[in-house]
């Protein structure tokens, strides 16, 4: 999905076949990534930002988008979601294209020194200059470890939910015991044509009001619940027909079912960042602090990703990388460009990029 101008336009990725064009690309759409895409902006710079999750937030959103942080500058407590959803509206004057679901697979960098960057969805970009705020890594799911599932990952054996409708009428089995896995089964309940949950332990992460009802279901019949590992999968010819989930006595139940919906949550992994050449500290990418350049002219990397003395991964370290990696942007995009500083409560020419009216 593309999503250019402002953050709620979307145009088809058909229509950006061709390279898009731009000052730079942001990889990481977390809240140092977005706090980015804010600075560039102040510094009259176009950006297009790309993250392998279906929505922006980093850490904040999908580890823990309800807990309250306590030390963002001036906001004595911030809930991790409502501090994206307030980067989100602080960089809507600067309609960066927003790429997400797609994972940037290469940077290659072009002997004219600009960088072609290429996303696993086929996106491509053609780019003065990258930042590279990814965290720490792509999340990726975790993924079921028996024999032969990864036969059957995509078609039988899911790790998201694309498409609600393709569960309805058919043999669900739900694995895991967070939230993802028990909002999806108490979803399917009444519209899968039978379904089962499976979670390795008695205690659950999810919501308590969720565990309620899912026992509640399960008393009534409506679904199946069973403590336990999967340990295999039964297969009738090529099709996956069900699984062998080893219990706590060692005894082996046998669950039918045609989908498997595993929900073990997501791990980060630096995953292809660490092939573009880039120096690495302890999985890290080596960075100045004059402006959080890496080993190559022209990439930057900033928040939790990168490496250099003192480092702390934290939110406020990566706003302030960000700022000074803009700077590094401008001069490595226009070189010949006089840089100086200017602050957001005088300069005309950012509050015109702001949006915002001059004050009288
Ligand atoms: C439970 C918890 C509580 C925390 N509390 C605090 C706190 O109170 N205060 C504080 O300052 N910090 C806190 N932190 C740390 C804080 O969340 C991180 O420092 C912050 O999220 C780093 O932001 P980031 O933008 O650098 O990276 P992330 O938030 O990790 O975002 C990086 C993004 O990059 C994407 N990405 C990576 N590689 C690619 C690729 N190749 N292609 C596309 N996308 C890619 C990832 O999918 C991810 O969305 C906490 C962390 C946790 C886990």
């Amino acid at each position: 999905m593309r999503q250019a101008g402002a953050p709620n336009t979307i145009v088809s990725e058909a229509a950006a076949n061709a390279a898009i064009h731009t000052e730079c690309v942001i990889v990481g759409a977390g809240p140092v990534g977005l706090f980015a895409v804010f600075e560039l902006g102040l510094l009259g710079l176009k950006c297009e930002i790309v993250d392998s999750l279906a929505h922006a937030g980093g850490q904040c959103t999908e580890l823990y988008p309800d807990k309250p942080i306590y030390d963002i500058p001036a906001l004595p407590v911030c809930g991790a979601q409502e501090l994206i959803d307030r980067l989100m509206q602080q960089i809507k004057p600067f309609h960066a294209g927003f790429h997400l679901g797609q994972e940037v697979t290469s940077v290659v960098r072009q002997s004219s020194g600009r960088f072609e960057v290429q996303t696993a969805a086929g996106t491509r970009f053609d780019a003065g200059s990258l930042i590279i705020a990814g965290g720490l890594g792509s999340f990726q799911p975790r993924r079921l470890l028996v024999p032969e599932a990864e036969r059957y990952e995509g078609n039988q054996l899911l790790y998201r939910v694309r498409r609600a409708e393709d569960f309805h009428g058919r043999d669900v089995l739900v694995a895991g015991g967070g939230d993802s896995a028990l909002d999806w089964l108490l979803e399917f309940c009444g519209k899968a044509r039978s379904l089962a949950l499976v979670h390795r332990r008695e205690e659950f992460r999810a919501q308590p009001a969720s565990v309620a009802r899912m026992k509640q279901l399960a008393g009534e019949g409506r679904l199946r619940h069973v403590v336990g590992t999967i340990q295999s999968l039964a297969l009738d010819g090529d099709r996956l027909a069900g699984v062998g989930v080893q219990q706590a006595d060692k005894s082996v139940v046998d669950l039918p079912c045609e989908l498997v919906l595993a929900c073990f949550g997501l791990h980060p992994k630096l995953g292809p960042i660490a092939n573009w050449g880039l120096a690495l500290e302890k999985k890290a990418l080596r960075v100045d602090t004059e402006k959080f350049q890496t080993s190559m002219p022209g990439i930057f990397a900033i928040g939790d990703i990168n490496a250099y003395p003192g480092k702390k991964k934290l939110i406020l370290s990566g706003f302030h990388e960000a700022a000074l990696a803009a700077f590094g942007v401008q001069h490595h995009v226009y070189p010949e460009k006089r840089q100086f500083l200017q602050y957001t409560t005088t300069s005309p020419i950012m509050r015109e990029r702001l949006g915002v009216a001059a004050p009288d």
